[in-house]
Parts: structure tokens; C-alpha cells; sequence
């Protein structure tokens, strides 16, 4: 299934997008508001979910919206693709010995095809397409072997990071965490769907110029590991959201940054695709 949450006609619901309709589901009984709550209860919900046929609606008629609204978390590791991992040391990071996780706040978590802020105070924004996983079920040490039946499903992730703000304090959290900076989407694919999520060509373009283009079996840690690290520390929760690192062909290896304009297509097999414009601050400030 690909569940996803969507305006129309100035009401937000949760819904299930079949070919080019999204069906709302608001009507099953059990379904919220809240997708996290959602995923929770997924096992027991999943019959009633996949039978809802109405009412369907053009998907072309309604605006998506952030398909995880409420996660607890929306966790992101660094520098983990070999070759970004590369590019970071030749701009004077370190390669870590270990997995380097950083909290993109989760106010930050925007829109599939919402307008991502160059905020004045920033010169060195930045794009970064990654997989994102979504936790299924509420877990603590979760092995590696186990890890795949921890994961509700996937979805695209764009880890937005004002680089002149990124290494202001040594978690990264300021320069990871400007508002519209997580855009997420287009909606929650279901781990059913996906054969091999180990094995899923990524491409990032701006203004149409390829600038990311690779596959998740280029990770240094992969998803299932990740999730045995990270749960090894903390209780990962049913719609926490894993960013699970970025391929090479940053701005910040170019030395150039996103300008209001610029227009990011980011896509990944299986997962659809995402599409978010750099607006100004005061473009952002003229639509609230
Ligand atoms: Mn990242």
C-alpha cells in the first residue's frame, strides 16, 4: 500500500493512493488523524485498508501533505555512502569509525512537493536525497536478522542542512533542523512492496541537471544495521523516520548552494517522487 495524507477541499485526511486516485480512508473505523497511530495499528487495520475502494478521488485534485505528520523521531546518519563519505573528508570532515547519527527536528518535516526556505541567514544550503525507512512497531534490541520486521516502509527523504550552520555545534542539530528543511514523501510505501530496499536506484537533479544519482547497496552501514545501532541505545517507535544517508554530488563538494528558484527533483525506485522549490524568506513569510 502506499498511504499517504492529503488536503481537499480544506480538510486533511488520510488516504491510499491506487494508480493516479487516492482513496480516503478517513471513514474505516480505526483511522485517525495521526499516521504514526496508523502504522501502530497496521496489523490489525491492514484488512479494512486494502478492501476500502471509496471514495477515490483524482490524485491530481488534492495537495499531499507530509505523509508522517507525528513522528516521535526523525533520526539521520552521516557521511554513509563510501564515496559522499569521500567527498566529506576532501572538505575536511572526518570519516567516522562508527555510525554517526545526528535529530533532524521533526518541525522541520515539510511537505512532498512543498517549498523548501533559503532562509536569509544562510548562504550554504544544501540538498540530500536519502532513503527514508519508517519504524512499524514499537522496538528495543532489534538484531540485524530481526530488523526487517521492525520497518513499516519507505519513503523519499530530502535532508535539507544549511551547511554554515551545520558545524555551529558539534550535533549538527541547528544546521539539520530549519523549518521546511525535511521534506518527506510523496507517501509511506509499504515494506510489502518493495522486493530488495538494498537495491534502489536513487537521482536527485536540480533545475533538470543530475547532481545525485546511486543505489542503496552502496551504504557502509545498511538499514537492517542501523536499526540493530540504534535500537540498541533507544525504543524506536511505530512512524519514526531514519534518514539513512546521502550519495555523493553534494552542493557542498562543488561549493555550490541552492538560490531561490532552484527546483529539486528527487526520485527513487518504487517510491515515487518528490519536487520541492527554493523560496526566499520573505516568499516563505508572504504565504503564511
Ligand atoms: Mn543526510
Amino acid at each position: 500500500m502506499k498511504l499517504a495524507r492529503f488536503t481537499h477541499s480544506g480538510k486533511t485526511s488520510i488516504g491510499k493512493v491506487v494508480g493516479d486516485t487516492i482513496i480516503d480512508l478517513s471513514s474505516v473505523p480505526g483511522v485517525g488523524s495521526s499516521m504514526s497511530q496508523l502504522i501502530g495499528d497496521l496489523p490489525h487495520l491492514r484488512p479494512a485498508l486494502e478492501a476500502a475502494t471509496e471514495p477515490a478521488l483524482p490524485l491530481g485534485a488534492v495537495h499531499l501533505e507530509t505523509p508522517v505528520n507525528d513522528p516521535q523521531k526523525f533520526l539521520a546518519i552521516g557521511m554513509n555512502y563510501r564515496k559522499h563519505a569521500e567527498e566529506a573528508r576532501a572538505a575536511g570532515i572526518p570519516i567516522p569509525t562508527s555510525q554517526f547519527w545526528f535529530n533532524k527536528q521533526v518541525s522541520c518535516l515539510n511537505g512532498p512537493y512543498d517549498p523548501v526556505e533559503k532562509p536569509d541567514v544562510s548562504e550554504k544550503v544544501d540538498y540530500e536525497i536519502e532513503l527514508g525507512v519508517v519504524i512499524g512497531k514499537r522496538c528495543r534490541h532489534v538484531n540485524r536478522e530481526e530488523a526487517r520486521g521492525v520497518i513499516a516502509g519507505y519513503l523519499i527523504v530530502n535532508d535539507v542542512s544549511a551547511r554554515d550552520w551545520q558545524h555551529r555545534s558539534p550535533t549538527f542539530t541547528l544546521g539539520k533542523s530549519f523549518d521546511t528543511h525535511g521534506p518527506v514523501g510523496p507517501w509511506l510505501t509499504t515494506d510489502d512492496e518493495i522486493a530488495d530496499p538494498l537495491q534502489l536506484e536513487m537521482r536527485l537533479t536540480v533545475n533538470g541537471e543530475e547532481r545525485q544519482r546511486s543505489s542503496t547497496a552502496d551504504m557502509i552501514y545498511d538499514i537492517y544495521d542501523q536499526i540493530a545501532y540504534l535500537s540498541t541505545v533507544m525504543t524506536l517507535m511505530p512512524g519514526d523516520i531514519l534518514a539513512t544517508g546521502t550519495p555523493a554530488g553534494v552542493g557542498a563538494a562543488m561549493n555550490i548552494f541552492l538560490k531561490p528558484g532552484d527546483v529539486m527533483h528527487l526520485s527513487i525506485d518504487g517510491l515515487g517522487h518528490i519536487e520541492n522549490r527554493v523560496v526566499s524568506t520573505s516568499e516563505i513569510a508572504a504565504a503564511f
